[in-house]
């Protein structure tokens, strides 16, 4: 689909990849469901899109995938879209379903690390056709800051982000924190890097302009084995056991308490070393929103230190989950995946240390 002819070889072209999501979605007038439907209702809604002063292209997932079904094949296939018309492009948008749009946002951090260019994802609380809707400036706003340039004309924002009411994130420091008001996403430890008032105010210090530093080739692939260990106080032996004895599990993100403490008693201790023993990778989080893991605050978090456990610092578990499913797809040790998921790729984490 062709929204808007490209005819400028200096004005910026950015492509629109709707995978899904409310923003695109229809009331079914029998059941009163949304329901996705064809990408055209988009242009038909918005007529503002033809007023843009740069050129738009589009394409669509077909059929459109509500966020919550979205799977790995999704990421690879939307990494792939961006990375096969990178020369083509100054910039991306992307559609999506809200539910997991964090997820998404941190794989593809990963993904298409040192692409250099915008890669904005963007959805919405209410279907774009709707009369009171969010999906309008949001779309029309990520379009824009996906465009802006600085006087040399390189690129505002050459991250993967989420802009949502008014606020433009690192996409892998997101999370979506709230079913029904606008300003459903946080970036709760890192700033927010642009914010869109009347004008839109760049927040070029804590923008990365990153080339590519991740020491190896990496492998367009992601490992699905891993697992999430949510702990909560009175949790059995019998849970902890069949989460870390699951067939073929390689790597577990562990959301322990504060500052990244766990019970010490031995089987809880037991169970995690003999899963570092046969080689699964166990990264520690907090379940606060706010503030980093440091194991040695604390000896219920100097016991997982000491068995190997890594830590995760300010990760949020969307992200944390999503990189050890890239770097468990790498051609890497456990030792070497370890190291680097305490050590930031693009901008994931911070270290205080
Ligand atoms: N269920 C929808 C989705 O995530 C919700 C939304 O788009 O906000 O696809």
């Amino acid at each position: 689909m062709y929204m808007k002819q490209a005819n400028n070889s200096t004005t910026p072209r950015i492509l629109l990849i709707y995978t899904g999501g409310t923003i695109g979605m229809i009331e079914n007038p029998e059941t009163g469901r949304l329901q996705a439907f064809k990408f055209a209702f988009l242009e038909e809604n918005m007529p503002e899109l033809k007023r843009l002063s740069f050129n738009v292209d589009s394409i669509q997932f077909a059929p459109p995938v509500d966020s919550s079904n979205i799977t790995i094949s999704h990421w690879l296939e939307l990494a792939e879209i961006i990375e096969s018309r990178q020369n083509d492009y100054d910039g991306f948008v992307v559609l999506h379903g809200t539910d997991t749009m964090s997820y998404t946002s941190s794989a593809l951090s990963f993904l298409l690390k040192g692409l250099g260019k915008p890669v904005i994802l963007t959805g919405s609380q209410l279907p774009i056709g709707r009369l009171r809707t969010d999906g309008k400036e949001n779309l029309l706003t990520a379009l824009q800051i996906a465009a802006a340039r600085d006087e040399q004309g390189k690129p505002m924002v050459p991250e993967v982000c989420i802009y949502f009411n008014t606020n433009l994130m690192r996409g892998n420091r997101t999370v979506k924190v709230s079913a029904d008001q606008f300003d459903a996403f946080v970036s709760y430890n890192y700033p927010i890097l642009a914010h869109a008032g009347i004008d839109i105010c760049f927040n070029t210090k804590h923008i990365q302009h990153q080339e590519d530093s991740f020491g190896f080739t990496t492998h367009r692939a992601l490992e699905r084995n891993i697992s999430l260990l949510h702990l909560f106080p009175g949790i059995t032996e019998e849970v902890v056991r069949s989460i870390l004895t699951a067939p073929k599990l390689r790597g577990v993100v562990l959301e322990s308490y504060g500052s990244g403490n766990a019970p010490t008693e031995d089987w809880f201790i037991n169970l995690l070393q003999d899963a570092i023993k046969k080689e699964i990778v166990i990264v520690n989080v907090t379940q606060c929103q706010t503030g980093s893991v440091e194991m040695n605050r604390y000896e219920t978090g100097a016991r997982l230190a000491e068995i190997g456990v890594a830590s995760g610092y300010d990760m949020t578990s969307e992200t944390a989950i999503t990189k050890l499913m890239f770097l468990l797809a790498q051609s890497l040790t456990p030792q070497e995946v370890a190291f680097h998921m305490e050590h930031s790729i693009c901008g994931e984490l911070t270290r205080n240390d």
